[in-house]
């Protein structure tokens, strides 16, 4: 894991991780205002904290997180658009984003899925099936860690990544995506990844 110099307090830890048990994690989530104001600059960074370190052994173990490449503040009970992803390529090289008001403005036709389906910190029952998404996605959105509005252009991992924690924002959970009745039907003209 990079190192992020002094350990933060964790203000997430898998118990404030609300469930889909719970009807919150169902509800919209609201635009906050630019320039962010302090809480939101907090949350936002702790939320980047849980999920940076969420993938480190002794950290992970330490404050009982469940390993994550992203999270929206949503999931712990905050209905705000406010979204954090850590991606470590092949060559361990790092893309972060903690965004704010994150929004698709453009998606490709085409799709893509995750040959091993996707999974959520809010999610403890099984649900298996390919998750449909767009291949391509060009998003906008207030990133605190470049202290600007930024817009994304994104394919593969890390476009299902994205698309699934805006999906958060509007009450969504990969599993409804789903073929109901099939499944693991094949997905037209669709990248499969690994
Ligand atoms: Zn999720």
């Amino acid at each position: 894991m990079k190192d992020y110099g002094e350990i933060q307090d964790m203000r997430f830890t898998s118990k404030e991780i609300i469930k889909d048990t719970q009807a919150l994690l169902r509800d919209t989530s609201l635009d906050v205002s630019i320039p962010l104001s302090k809480e939101d600059q907090n949350t936002l960074f702790d939320l980047l904290t849980y999920v940076r370190y969420s993938v480190d052994p002794e950290l992970s173990e330490k404050y009982d997180l469940r390993p994550a490449v992203g999270i929206a503040a949503t999931q712990v009970g905050i209905l705000k658009k406010l979204l954090a992803i850590v991606l470590y390529d092949d060559n361990d090289d790092i893309t972060e984003y903690a965004l704010a008001n994150a929004k698709i403005i453009s998606h490709s036709q085409q799709k893509a899925y995750l040959k091993g389906g996707e999974a959520c910190l809010s999610v403890d029952g099984l649900h298996e099936g390919y998750v449909p998404r767009a291949a391509r996605i060009t998003v906008e959105g207030y990133d605190l860690i470049q202290g600007k509005e930024i817009r994304i252009r994104a394919k593969g991992y890390e476009a299902i990544v994205i698309q699934h924690e805006i999906d958060h924002f509007f009450g969504t959970l990969y599993y409804d995506h789903i073929n109901k009745e099939n499944p693991f039907m094949e997905i037209k003209d669709a990248i499969v990844i690994e």
